[in-house]
């Protein structure tokens, strides 16, 4: 089984390529709900949704969210009661989080609902929040503590980072599943994510980074960071305000003593020896996720890396 800690957009596109290259309901995902919001008096969770649609092959191919081909003549309408619009949730996109907030009324833990949803959309893999309770992101920006999704959207990431908390996430325990897949599995896969908002959060459930630190599995994380870039959103902003290098040696700093395997890009082939010499195997690769081909590719590299066993 292969275990895997995702946020979004980055993690969705690895994950439809690990879906091409094993069986599916060998593949189970550890989804980030750090970033889920309240809206309308609805429970938002933009990274889990975002997985599930890019699974079921119907998210959003130009933005890597939402639903291909929705409208947004809710939120438009909304406005007309005093809602802000910043946030943009799509008519269809509405419907999942309808269904998750009258479950969640109902007192169906986290864990039941992401499982009914992903099999809703007729997915075949395991799919699992990092808990059943609520842990939110919370940016500290120049002027004090700013909700994710506020910083996320609204201020569209123009804000400088200097710290993330999780708030919540000291009471939180992992949902029931995740801490026997990480130990059960033949490879753990850090997707290439963003590791302070997308995978940091994960990492701070008590109990997690435990268990990934003892696991007989493969760790293995692929760098979101390419040519001391990002292919989209603010993780290099934040490497560099945080006081870390805006690379992939900046990233594999972050994740050591928690991964064997490091796959960096063709393009930071020259970084290899450094990521080495924090006692990782590194593995290079076109880490770059632009069609199926690309993204089979990758996971197919992820997996054959799992070979080689825990360093
Ligand atoms: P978010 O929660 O929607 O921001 O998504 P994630 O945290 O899962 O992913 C964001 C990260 O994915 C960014 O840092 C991107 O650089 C990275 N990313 C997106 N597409 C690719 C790709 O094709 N290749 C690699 N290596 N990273 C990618």
């Amino acid at each position: 089984m292969y275990a895997v800690l995702a946020g979004g957009v980055g993690a969705s596109r690895f994950l439809q390529g690990l879906v091409q290259v094993v069986d599916p309901t060998e593949v189970t995902i550890i989804s980030n709900t750090a970033d889920d919001v309240e809206m309308f008096g609805l429970h938002v969770s933009p990274d889990t949704d975002i997985v599930i649609y890019a699974l079921a092959g119907a998210v959003n191919p130009e933005t890597g969210w939402g639903l291909a081909g929705d409208t947004f003549a809710v939120v438009d309408q909304l406005q007309r009661f005093g809602y802000p619009r910043w946030f943009n949730l799509g008519d269809r996109d509405l419907a999942m989080a309808i269904h998750r907030t009258r479950l969640l009324r109902e007192g169906v833990p986290m864990h039941e609902i992401v499982q009914e949803l992903a099999r809703a959309w007729d997915l075949e893999v395991h799919m699992l929040p990092m808990t059943d309770t609520p842990v939110r992101t919370r940016i500290l920006g120049p002027e004090g503590e700013i909700p994710f999704q506020e910083y996320m959207v609204r201020m569209r990431t123009g804000v400088e980072v200097r710290g993330v908390e999780f708030e919540g996430a000291e009471q939180a325990q992992p949902a029931p599943g995740v801490l026997e897949a990480l130990a059960e599995a033949k490879a753990v896969i850090i997707a290439p994510s963003n590791p302070f908002v997308s995978i940091g959060p994960i990492l701070a459930v008590p109990g997690i980074r435990e268990v990934l630190e003892q696991t007989q599995a493969t760790r293995i994380a692929i760098s979101p960071i390419i040519a001391g870039e990002v292919v989209k959103g603010p993780a290099g902003k934040m490497l560099a305000s945080l006081g870390h290098d805006v690379s992939a040696v900046g990233v594999a700093r972050i994740y050591r003593g928690l991964v064997d395997v490091m796959i960096i890009d063709e393009q930071d082939r020259a970084l290899a020896p450094e990521i080495e010499a924090l006692g990782m195997r590194c593995i290079v690769t076109d880490t770059i996720m632009s069609d199926d081909g690309k993204k089979a590719a990758l996971a197919r590299v992820t997996v054959e890396a799992s070979e080689g066993g825990h360093a």
